[in-house]
C-alpha cells in the first residue's frame, strides 16, 4: 500500500507567474493560508524573550508534564474553553512537537509491552496519509500498521479516528468498537473555520494542533487532553526519551498567539482588524465557492457534498468547508486523478496515499491566495 508522510515542499510566497508552465503545488496541506492573517496583526503577536529565559529543561516541576510552561496550559484551555470544541476539565494535558508527536506516543502508551503480539494501528479508508509511515518507520516491537479499520478482524488494535477527517473532511466516529480496543481522536481540523463545532470533543485520548489552528506550523506544536493518567504518564515518557521535552521558545511564542486569538473575541478591541476563525471561514467559503465553479466549468470531476449545522461557536448555521478538497475524476479512461492533474503542472496526493482509489486526489484549500486562485482558474479550463 502506497503511504506518504507530509513533506515539507511548498509554494514559495509572491505573486506566481500565471504562465501554463508555473507548477502548481497543493499537494502538501502548508497553512500558508495564515500568513497574511498573521501579517495584519501587526505587531499584537511579537514577542521578546530574554536569552536566560530558555535556559532549564524544566518547565514546571509539580506537573507530571514538567516541560509544558503552564502559561501556554492555560491559553490552550482558555481556547478550548472559547470555541467550545473540547472538555478540558480534569484532563491531562500533555503537549509534543507537533501532534505528529504526539500520535507515536500514544499509541506507545496504548500499547502493552508485555505481549508477543505487536498492536495493530487502524484507521478507516481514507484515513490521513502519514499514519501508515508514523508507525511502521521505526518498526517498533509494539505496535504496527493494519490499515483500514473497515476490514480489520480481532480485538487488540488502536483506531485512529480524524475528525473531520483529512483527506474527505466528514466527521467521523469510532467505527471499531470491541471492548478490547482502543481509540485515539485525531481532531487536527475541528475548529470553527472547517466545520460547526456542535459538542465538545471528550474522548479518551483527544489531539490538537497549533499548525491547522491558528496556522503556526512552524512553531511544531501540539498538544492531547488525556482522561486517564496512567497513559498520561507514559505519552510524557515517550517524549521524555525522544525529545526530552518540547522547545521553550516554541511554547512561549505560541502562548502569545493563542492569547492573541482569544482576546480578540473576548475583549475585542473597537476597529481591531480581525479575527482569526472569522478569517479562516472567510476564505474558506470564498474558495469553496470558487472550487464548485471550477469543477462544475471543467465537467469532468466531483466534490463531496456537506451538510450545514448550527455551530455552536458562532451560533449560526454553518457549512462543512474542509482544509483539503477529495477530489474525483469522473471522466472515463482517465484512473488516476492525481497523475492527470500532474500533466497541467498541478502537484496533488494521489488516493492510493490514503488507502483509496486513485480517481480520487487531495487538494489542499489553505495555501496562499495566489496559489489557489491559479489552481482553480488552470482547473476549470480542463476538459
Ligand atoms: N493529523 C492530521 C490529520 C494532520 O492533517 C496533520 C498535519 N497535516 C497532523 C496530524 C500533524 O500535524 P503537526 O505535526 O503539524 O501538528
Amino acid at each position: 500500500m502506497a503511504a506518504k508522510q507530509e513533506t515539507v515542499v511548498s509554494n514559495t510566497s509572491g505573486k506566481p507567474p500565471a504562465s501554463k508552465d508555473f507548477v502548481i503545488n497543493l499537494d502538501v496541506g502548508d497553512p500558508t493560508m495564515y500568513e497574511s492573517f498573521w501579517k495584519g496583526m501587526g505587531d499584537q503577536g511579537a514577542i521578546t524573550i530574554p536569552s536566560s529565559q530558555t535556559i532549564s529543561y524544566f518547565s514546571d516541576v509539580t506537573n507530571f508534564c514538567w516541560f509544558l510552561e503552564p502559561e501556554f496550559a492555560r491559553e490552550i484551555r482558555r481556547l478550548h474553553k472559547l470555541v467550545g470544541n473540547a472538555v478540558t476539565e480534569d484532563r491531562h494535558l500533555i503537549i509534543g512537537t507537533g501532534s505528529s508527536q504526539l500520535l507515536q506516543a500514544a499509541v506507545y502508551a496504548l500499547s502493552p509491552s508485555d505481549t508477543p503480539d505487536q498492536m495493530n494501528v487502524v484507521s478507516v479508508v481514507p484515513y490521513y496519509s502519514s499514519y501508515a509511515p508514523l508507525m511502521d518507520y521505526l518498526q517498533s516491537g509494539l505496535f504496527r500498521w493494519a490499515g483500514d479499520a473497515c476490514t480489520f478482524k480481532g480485538d487488540a488494535y488502536i483506531e485512529l479516528v480524524c475528525s473531520p477527517s483529512n483527506p474527505d473532511g466528514f466527521l467521523r466516529q469510532a467505527f471499531l468498537k470491541s471492548e478490547g480496543g482502543k481509540t485515539i481522536h485525531d481532531l487536527a481540523y475541528y475548529w470553527p473555520q472547517y466545520t460547526p463545532i456542535t459538542s465538545p470533543a471528550d474522548h479518551d485520548i483527544s489531539i490538537f494542533t497549533i499548525s491547522k489552528s491558528i496556522g503556526h506550523a512552524g512553531s511544531r506544536l501540539g498538544w492531547a487532553l488525556v482522561k486517564d493518567a496512567a497513559v498520561a504518564r507514559k505519552m510524557t515518557k515517550f517524549i521524555e526519551l525522544s525529545t526530552i521535552g518540547v522547545s521553550k521558545v516554541s511554547q512561549i511564542r505560541a502562548t502569545k498567539i493563542l492569547k492573541v486569538v482569544s482576546d480578540s473575541y473576548e475583549h475585542p478591541i473597537p476597529g481591531n482588524p480581525d479575527k482569526l476563525f472569522d478569517f479562516g471561514r472567510r476564505l474558506l467559503v470564498n474558495r469553496w465557492k470558487k472550487l464548485r465553479e471550477a469543477v462544475k466549468a471543467s465537467g469532468i470531476f466531483s466534490l463531496p457534498e456537506f451538510p450545514s449545522e448550527t455551530c455552536k461557536f458562532t451560533g449560526e448555521k454553518a457549512e462543512t468547508l474542509p482544509a483539503f478538497a477529495w477530489l474525483k475524476c469522473e471522466k472515463e479512461g482517465i484512473e488516476d486523478c492525481a497523475s492527470f492533474l500532474r500533466t497541467h503542472k498541478i502537484l496533488t496526493r494521489g488516493g492510493s496515499y490514503f488507502g483509496a482509489s486513485p480517481n480520487y486526489t487531495r487538494v489542499s484549500m489553505i495555501d496562499r491566495d495566489e496559489t489557489f486562485d491559479l489552481f482553480t482558474e488552470r482547473l476549470s479550463s480542463l476538459h
